[in-house]
């Protein structure tokens, strides 16, 4: 098989988080969707097309870093995928990505330069298993036709009657897992309290605490009832800091923010996590997702990807979930999109995997058109 044209694409599609809109200031507009003046969301697409015309999606990190990664793609890294030819099977991707790492390590075993070869890792596999003529899942030998999903609420800034008022909405919408992303003993508290007990809750505090701070608050919440408590120690890749939290008796998850295949494997090491969550258009694609997958069954960790996505990301972390055992649910980002660029987008409690050969992306030709802010084509 032969890329014959490699195409990225940057779009920034409008949301709704139902909260109280903010004016925005204009330049944060597009940063990061934890901002309440945040208004769009942007994904970074990468298109390859063979020399038969079967299109694969990939799709690279986000949000304020997205010109950098950009650049990598429409530069050095696209260059040389730019014409490649490989065997469209696991062991011949396997091959082209060795090659690619070797060629690029020098310009960063993570960051910007991986997340590019995460983009284009994912529309490769996307390919092989359009020329296999299966949905990747299965090509990957996963046998779940149906996923749970779980939604990952932003930020409702800590106000315990919003933040209550937010997941029992979410719950009326039929979720039966949910995440915050509040950080404050009272939110946290204020929606555990408002859901019944059989809906899961997790919690994601995005790294905000030293190792002490975060061990007496984790304390805390110890007992409430909380399916986990995602990141939170600072920095993130304070192992031995994640360790100690792990003590206080509630699960801790983190894992979106390794630096690579490698931060996994020292994680693993460490004993500083019970639940993995690998980043697929971060870690390196397919490629890098599975070796995580792998190791974390040496380790007996569970995974549980991370996905703020809703473009290829989000069907490929899917088809990722179908292959791992039940337990494993796909998390969605719960917003509403006054236009969606495909028809998985909108977050349902389970998702049917598509029967489509390979990843099954098929983006509105006119919503893709419309929304999208920058582009740059390679053949
Ligand atoms: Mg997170």
């Amino acid at each position: 098989m032969k890329i014959s044209r490699f195409e990225v694409i940057r779009v920034a599609l409008p949301f709704d988080a139902g909260r109280t809109p903010i004016v925005a200031s204009g330049a944060r507009d597009a940063y990061n969707a934890a901002s309440p003046e945040l208004r769009r969301m942007e994904t970074l697409l990468v298109k390859l097309t063979d020399e038969q015309g079967r299109e694969g999606w990939g799709e690279a990190f986000g949000h304020l870093i997205n010109p950098v990664t950009f650049a990598a793609l429409a530069g050095p890294v696209g260059r040389w995928f730019s014409g490649v030819e490989f065997l469209p099977t696991m062991d011949g991707i396997a091959a082209v990505r060795d090659a690619a790492d070797r060629a690029l390590h020098a310009f960063g075993r993570t960051g910007p330069v991986l997340f590019a070869l995460s983009a284009i890792d994912t529309a490769l596999w996307d390919l092989a298993a359009q020329a296999a003529g299966e949905p990747l899942y299965r090509w990957m030998g996963g046998k779940r036709e149906t996923i749970d999903v779980y939604a990952s609420l932003v930020s409702y800034d800590n106000d315990p009657d919003e933040v209550a008022r937010q997941v029992q909405r979410a719950a009326r919408a039929g979720f039966k897992r949910l995440k915050l992303h509040e950080t404050e003993h009272a939110a946290i508290v204020a929606a555990r309290e408002a859901l019944p007990k059989e809906i899961a809750l997790a919690v994601d505090v995005n790294c905000p605490w030293q190792v002490a701070e975060a061990v007496t608050r984790v304390a805390a919440l110890n007992g409430i009832g909380l399916e986990w408590i995602e990141e939170p120690v600072w920095p993130p890749d304070d192992l031995d800091g994640l360790a100690q939290v792990r003590r206080q008796g509630v699960p801790v998850s983190a894992g979106e923010n390794a630096s690579g295949v490698a931060g996994f494997r020292q994680a693993f090491a460490s004993g500083a996590i019970d639940i993995a969550q690998p980043s697929l258009a971060k870690i390196g694609g397919f490629t890098g997702m599975r070796e995580v997958i792998a190791m974390a069954g040496e380790y007996r960790v569970q995974v549980m990807p991370h996905c703020f996505y809703y473009g290829p990301g989000l069907l490929a972390t899917a088809h990722v979930v179908a292959t791992l055992p039940q337990t494993a649910a796909l998390e969605v980002p719960w917003l509403q999109w006054p236009t969606a660029l495909h028809v998985y987008q909108h977050a349902v409690p389970s998702m049917r995997m598509p029967d489509l050969p390979g990843l099954g992306f098929q983006p509105d030709a006119a919503v893709l058109q419309e929304f999208t802010i920058d582009r740059a084509v390679l053949v």
